[in-house]
């Protein structure tokens, strides 16, 4: 067995992992690159691995970081089966049209810009751009999935098997092993996906692995601990209280899957229980009608506690002071509305789609404040925004930041240093090398370090290209 690392190797974003097997290749995940804008759209575009190579796709999690890509895949060739859980296929049914829609429509949206700019005789401007991928590339795609449920061995091949766990990271979110078995010769490799953290709303925590050999380990948060989740909810209810009185905006970027339901539970708590003001919330996204939908239909992936609270209150992802925008002109019209709202908008990083109209139209009004929830990756808008930029560039254009920027870090949906360290503690005694992933280099260093003195396994951390036998 051999493994090779692309996307996610130095850096949080585009996860894509190459393994192969007896003449084989499948990939682990197939997700869009985030950051730098030309640098990620490269990146993108230009697979490093030839698609009509690969066997099969195994996909760990909906999130676009990890399955953004799968129609560039098979654009340019591959016909096979991708492998995940009933709930991703159903996320990812909803998530890959939108990406595709978001792609054509922000292509547009540049060009547009573009030739306004050439008529009004601001010179040539930008060359015009292709979407990266079409509504068709990914209605292509969304046949090749094929449902493999928690806990059930799905054989690959005569020699080679796989197998998912739930992550606990969001609905359907899988880590998985790759088990091969030939004569005497055995290889198993285990991959975390993105892995959660106990005590999320709606998420389970996540499994623990069977004994593998060697280990993909994400490692978003390897340097850092979590404030604990149990603050989140008074830190919510400070945040808009403190911007209902200045009249003002809460516009929250999240993912359009995971957060964005979490947000609505929280919200739905706090407003029945009487400590936020009873302010109108939308959420402002064409993915979302669809997505509560595959929620309400997954409830077997619910925690307990949220499974009883849906038993005991009206439907949380749909009660009186919630809309739901799914057109384009609706979401423009929030604009013109008086007085405090909510919106939650994607997308996550506030890299592409309504969140970029809505920061820009919000972030010089000081009354409005800009609720982080989530991951920002380097170089994207909303990690600029966390670090306090007061000048940010949105659509290409200048925007002075005078909105207030808050942080709701306790909702991550990964793991902490700590997190990590337990889940990797039962594996530890069997394990031959753990390779890091999903990581800036601070994070990944600064987990290599206690990996290797708390319980002695090798680590490296792979950069994109880095190729390693797996020897049995
Ligand atoms: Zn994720």
């Amino acid at each position: 067995m051999k493994l090779t690392f692309w996307g996610a190797a130095g850096t949080v974003t585009g996860s894509l992992h190459q393994v192969d097997v007896d003449g084989k290749r499948y990939l682990l995940d197939c997700g869009l690159a985030q950051g730098r804008r030309k640098e990620a759209d490269q990146k993108n575009r230009h697979l490093p691995v030839d698609a009509r190579s690969v066997a099969a796709v195994l996909l760990s999690h909906a999130h676009i970081d990890h399955s953004g890509n799968l129609p560039t895949l098979v654009k340019n060739g591959f016909s096979g089966p991708i492998y995940t859980t009933p709930a991703t296929i159903d996320l990812s049914n909803a998530m890959l049209r939108d990406t595709a829609h978001i792609q054509e429509h922000d292509a547009e949206f540049v060009n547009k810009r573009a030739a306004y700019r050439r008529r009004e005789g601001h010179g040539n401007g930008p060359e015009p751009v292709e979407p990266l991928f079409t509504m068709e590339d990914a209605e292509r795609t969304l046949p090749l999935f094929q449902p493999v449920g928690y806990y059930t061995p799905k054989s690959l091949d005569e020699h080679l098997s796989y197998e998912c766990y739930d992550a606990g990271h969001i609905l359907g979110s899988s880590s998985l092993i790759l088990n091969y078995r030939n004569g005497g010769a055995r290889v198993r490799l285990g991959y975390s996906g993105d892995l959660g953290r106990p005590n999320l709303p709606i998420t389970r925590p996540p499994d623990g692995l069977p004994s593998v050999e060697y280990l993909i380990l994400e490692s978003t948060y390897g340097g850092r601990f979590h404030k604990s989740a149990a603050h989140v909810m008074g830190k919510l209810r400070d945040v808009v209280n403190r911007t209902c009185g200045r009249g003002g905006r809460i516009i929250v970027p999240a993912f359009a899957v995971g957060r964005t339901q979490q947000l609505v539970l929280l919200l739905h708590q706090l407003a029945n229980a009487g400590q936020i003001p009873s302010i109108p919330i939308f959420v402002d996204s064409p993915l979302a009608v669809n997505v509560t939908e595959v929620f309400r239909k997954h409830v077997e992936c619910f925690n307990a506690e949220t499974r009883q609270y849906l038993l005991d209150h009206e439907d949380p992802f749909g009660f009186g002071r919630l809309q739901y925008i799914r057109e384009a002109a609706e979401s423009k019209k929030l604009n013109d509305l008086r007085g405090p709202f909510v919106v939650i908008s994607a997308s996550g990083m506030c890299e592409q789609g309504r969140i970029l109209h809505h920061l820009r139209n919000n972030l010089e009004d000081p009354r409005n404040t800009v609720l982080i929830t989530g991951f920002q990756a380097q170089d994207t808008l909303g990690r600029k925004l966390v670090e306090k930029m007061r000048e940010v560039r949105v659509f290409g254009e200048p925007v002075t930041v005078r909105a207030e920027i808050s942080s709701l870090d306790e909702l991550s949906g990964h793991a902490d240093q700590g997190e990590l360290m337990d889940w990797l503690k039962p594996l530890a005694p069997h394990l031959k090398k753990v390779f890091l992933v999903h990581g800036e280099a601070a994070q990944s260093q600064a987990l290599a370090g206690v990996i290797r003195s708390q319980y002695g396994v090798e680590v490296a951390a792979p950069s994109p290209g880095q190729s390693f036998p797996l020897d049995a």
